[in-house]
């Protein structure tokens, strides 16, 4: 036999009934999106390896170690995307989206190679939202505001909000030397990822996850400290439009997140449920990265939430619930010659007078029996059985598969108004 082989490591199938679970996020998200007039964008999964060396930053763990890059047979740089902002803003300055305010998101798949484990994977999914041309913390507090929304509506319990403040890069540089030197009087007790960081990008200490570093971490200077008067007016007013929605809220004077680009508000929302891997939803403000990649200087906040890490905080009954949608209505069975000749064209028939109608058409032929067992394992609500005698009497039996109730004839002829009543009133049972 040949050998088998096997998805990438860390990469994995979306199989039925996961994908319908999918599907619903994905719905949940969109119908959200819209409502607030976001409008999407969809990007290639391949970008120049420049793209992201210039946006996430040459010091960080995504560009140094997670990167899938490789030259293309032309010599090309390319590095399949471990992110979506980077695509997102190259996109908007190259078909000059940027000259009014726009509300953007995405959604799609991001690869990094991390070590995969619960909730990390080296391909994930990601759905984000980039805003561009709106500088005050308004536009912050909305992207706030419609996650919490989101997390609503998905049924989500116990994830926390933790916000803090960059500050502009000016009060960043000062914020910045007095860490090193606090780092460098601590430089013993710096793990060796740590040591490095120091010297590359101090702030990204404060990133470490490593539980030997948090003490350490917890003593260093505060970046709040630095902040000067726009910055904190705009700190502060983020902070009261959350205490007047009433959306709770940490300040976390530690939370500097991993990518080099963001600056004053940046936010995370945590879960205790999912191990090491809680943070469901990350982002913040980013107002030099559109500057940094060649277009005029654009405001911009956005955020990005892991799909993999959302679904697994999803109530089981909700999801379950969306696992309905692929039990179809009615599953057609047809024995005889005539009657399996016939099947698809009325099948075909009902689907035009009826829109919404979910009919499986039993294909391949087979008796009565084995046909019923196949609509019994379909989920179906109900069976449409179609043979050669009731095809001569201009009649299709109807028989309710999740209920205890005969099979009873309906007539051909009238089948498009009958077929929607009759599944209303027989019971959907639980499967
Ligand atoms: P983490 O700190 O968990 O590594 P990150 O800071 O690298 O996350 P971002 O780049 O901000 O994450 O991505 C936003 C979200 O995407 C994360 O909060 C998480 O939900 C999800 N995510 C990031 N990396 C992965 C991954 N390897 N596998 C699954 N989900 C991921
Ligand atoms: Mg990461």
């Amino acid at each position: 036999m040949a050998e088998q082989l096997r998805a990438v490591r860390g990469m994995h199938d979306i199989l039925p009934p996961t994908s319908a679970h999918w599907a619903w996020l994905e719905r949940q998200v969109y119908d959200l999106l819209t409502a607030y007039g976001y409008r999407e964008l969809r990007t290639p999964l391949l970008e120049s390896s420049a793209l992201f060396q210039r946006s996430i930053g040459e010091v960080t763990d995504i560009v140094e170690k997670e990167m899938y890059s490789f030259a293309d047979r032309g010599g090309d740089d390319l590095s399949l995307r471990p992110e979506g902002t980077a695509s997102c803003v190259r996109a908007a300055i190259e078909h000059g989206l940027l000259n009014q305010p726009q509300r953007l998101w995405y959604q799609g798949a991001m690869f990094r190679r991390e070590r995969p484990q619960r909730g990390r994977y080296r391909q994930f999914h990601q759905i984000g939202v980039e805003t561009f041309g709106l500088t005050g913390p308004d536009i912050d507090l909305e992207l706030i505001l419609l996650t919490h929304r989101l997390w609503q509506q998905l049924g989500l319990s116990a994830v926390r909000l933790e916000i803090n403040s960059l500050g502009d890069s000016h009060e960043r540089v000062r914020y910045r030397a007095d860490l090193l030197s606090y780092l460098e009087q601590h430089q013993d007790a710096l793990d060796e990822d740590s040591q490095r960081r120091m010297v590359t990008n101090p702030l990204r200490v404060l990133d470490s996850k490593n539980p030997a570093m948090q003490s350490l971490i917890a003593g260093a200077p505060t970046l709040l400290d630095y902040l000067g008067e726009e910055s904190k007016a705009h700190f502060a007013a983020l902070c009261a439009g959350l205490d007047r929605a009433e959306v709770a809220y940490q300040i976390n004077p530690r939370l500097v997140r991993g990518l080099d680009y963001y600056n004053r508000t940046v936010f995370e929302w945590i879960t205790a449920s999912l191990g090491a891997q809680g943070t469901i939803c990350a982002g913040g403000r980013y107002d030099g990265l559109v500057e940094q990649l060649g277009g005029r200087p654009t405001p911009a906040v956005g955020f990005a939430m892991g799909l993999e890490r959302l679904l697994e905080l999803i109530p089981k009954a909700q999801l379950h619930h969306a696992e309905q949608t692929l039990h179809p209505d009615l599953y057609l069975i047809a024995v005889g010659a005539k009657a399996e000749a016939e099947a698809l064209v009325l099948a075909e028939r009902l689907r035009s007078q009826c829109p919404t109608l979910q009919l499986l058409c039993h294909c391949g032929g087979g008796s009565f029996k084995s046909q019923f067992k196949k609509a019994d394992r379909s989920g179906a609500t109900a069976a449409l059985v179609l043979g050669d005698q009731e095809l001569a009497a201009g009649t299709i039996g109807y028989k309710p598969l999740r209920a205890d109730a005969q099979q009873q004839p309906l007539a051909l002829a009238s089948l498009g108004e009958t077929l929607p009543a009759l599944l209303k009133s027989t019971q959907k049972d639980e499967i």
